[in-house]
Order: structure tokens, then sequence, then C-alpha cells
């Protein structure tokens, strides 16, 4: 009981060191979106032990209850996004349905090499478990793609290091946000696919916005984002490719969707493959 109590001050401290050290960065609004977060995460924690009739579920591990938890997105706070056992978010829940359920051709090959860009748990044990495909890591930062247990290359998805066409799968989720030139970006995962290769895309959506927009700078209150995007236009800047749009109900019914806590209007998978000239 001791070491508990002692545990949880400790945790409080850090949790009011942070605000603190919030607050002095970025001002009043951003610690209290913080304590917010947490104040409603531990009112959901509570509900997700009390509930005897788990009204949620995860896709990726199976956990059932009361609700995932809000996350705190600096500026603003997003609510039901992470699972409380795997800490699935929103993409990687439907993303899961998808390869389960309507897996791009490339994952049923007898043989193929997958490119995953900012390698992401949920998605890369999945691809282990087949057997079929080889899994390269990448990502610009190198602590991404080392100690991941499959084989990393650190590279700048503007200029990357491989050869034309040669693979024949790719997942880049939630990366072109971060890079400064998208369609310099785009232009290489088309150079590095197959011919009859897939890349499955996706980005964070601005959803009340009419046009994408390019930040002058990384952008703090959106995860150092440089633009964001609008879903009107962003299948636009998919120059080359044959895109076919994949929404939630296209692999799970309306109350699949609740059960899983998947907005059926912010979460598109693009399932890119290259225009044949
Ligand atoms: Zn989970």
């Amino acid at each position: 009981m001791g070491q508990r109590l002692a545990f949880d001050a400790r945790v409080l401290l850090e949790e009011v060191c942070y605000v603190f050290h919030r607050v002095r960065a970025r001002g009043w609004h951003h610690g209290w979106v913080h304590v917010k977060t947490c104040a409603i995460n531990v009112g959901v924690r509570v509900m997700n032990r009390c509930v005897r009739n788990p009204r949620v579920s995860c896709p990726c591990c199976g956990w059932q209850g009361y609700g995932f938890y809000w996350v705190d997105c600096g500026a603003f706070v997003v609510p039901w996004v992470e699972c409380p056992h795997c800490h699935a978010h929103e993409r990687w829940r439907l993303m899961r349905l998808f390869l389960d359920r309507r897996p791009p051709a490339f994952i049923k090959r007898d043989s193929g090499v997958v490119l995953h860009f900012s390698p992401e748990y949920h998605i890369t044990s999945f691809l282990e478990a087949l057997p079929n495909l080889r899994c390269i890591a990448t990502d610009y930062t190198p602590h991404m793609v080392l100690g991941r247990g499959i084989p990393g290359v650190q590279a700048d998805i503007q200029h990357m290091p491989f050869p034309d066409a040669c693979f024949d799968g790719i997942f880049c989720l939630h990366v072109l946000e971060h890079v400064p030139d998208d369609g310099m970006g785009l232009a290489e995962l088309r150079r590095i696919l197959k011919s009859d290769g897939e890349a499955v895309i996706m980005v964070p959506f601005m959803m009340e916005w009419p046009g994408t927009v390019e930040f002058p700078a990384p952008d703090p209150d959106q995860f150092d984002h440089v633009r964001g995007y609008s879903p009107l236009d962003f299948k636009e800047r998919l120059v080359g490719f044959d895109v076919e749009e994949i929404f939630p109900l296209d692999v799970m019914s309306p109350a699949e969707a609740v059960r899983h806590q998947i907005p059926l209007d912010s979460q598109i998978i693009y399932l890119c493959r290259r225009k044949k000239v």
C-alpha cells in the first residue's frame, strides 16, 4: 500500500511539473487542455473498471470496456481515441479491420517486400505474422527504425535510397503532413513501387477546412505538421496513382464503427496503384 501511494504521489508530482512547464512554454490554454484530458481519462478509467457491460471493443487486441482514452493534442483534446490496453488509435483500429477483411493484393502474394514508413507496432506486428512478406522499416529519425526487430533504413521520403520499382507494398500513414515537399515524397513512392504494387496512404484531416493549408513553419500546436490537409482536396495530390478510397463503412457495419469508436468521416484509407503509362 505504501509503495502504491509513493508511486501515485510521484506520478502526480510529474504531472504537476509537466503542466507547469507546458504553461510556461505554451500558455495557460495548453496547460488547461492537459489537465482536462487527465481528469476525463481518470473518469474513463473508473468507468472501464466499474461498468459490467462493455460498450466498446478494440479490434487490435480484443480489449472491451466503457470507452477509449481521450488524447491531449496540445491546443485541443480528441475524444475516444486510445485503447487503454494496446494504445491503438482510430487509424490503427480501422487499418486492422481493413487488413483482415479487405486486404491489399500484396498481402496475399506468395512473396513480397513491404516498406513501412514510421513503423507502427499495430501494423508491424500484423505484417510480421505473415511468412510470405518481408518488411523493411524506414523513417527520417533514426530512433524510429532502430531496435524495431525488423530491418530498418533511415531515409528522407523525398530522396529514397531504393531502386525503381522494388516494393510490392508501402504503408505510409500520417507521414506526409511532416514532409516539406509532399509532392516529391509521393513521386518517390510512385518510383519505388512495383507496377503491380500498392501504397496504403493515410493523413490526418482538418475536417472543417475547405482546402489544404501550407503552414509557414512546423506548427507545434499540430504535432509539428507543415500543413493541414483537407479531405476535400487531398486526393488531387496523389498524382500518377489510380486511387481507391476506402471508408470505415467499406470494411465494417455502422454498429461496428460505433463499437470500435472509429469516426466515419475523418478516417480514409487511400489505396494507390501506379497509373499505367
Ligand atoms: Zn487495443
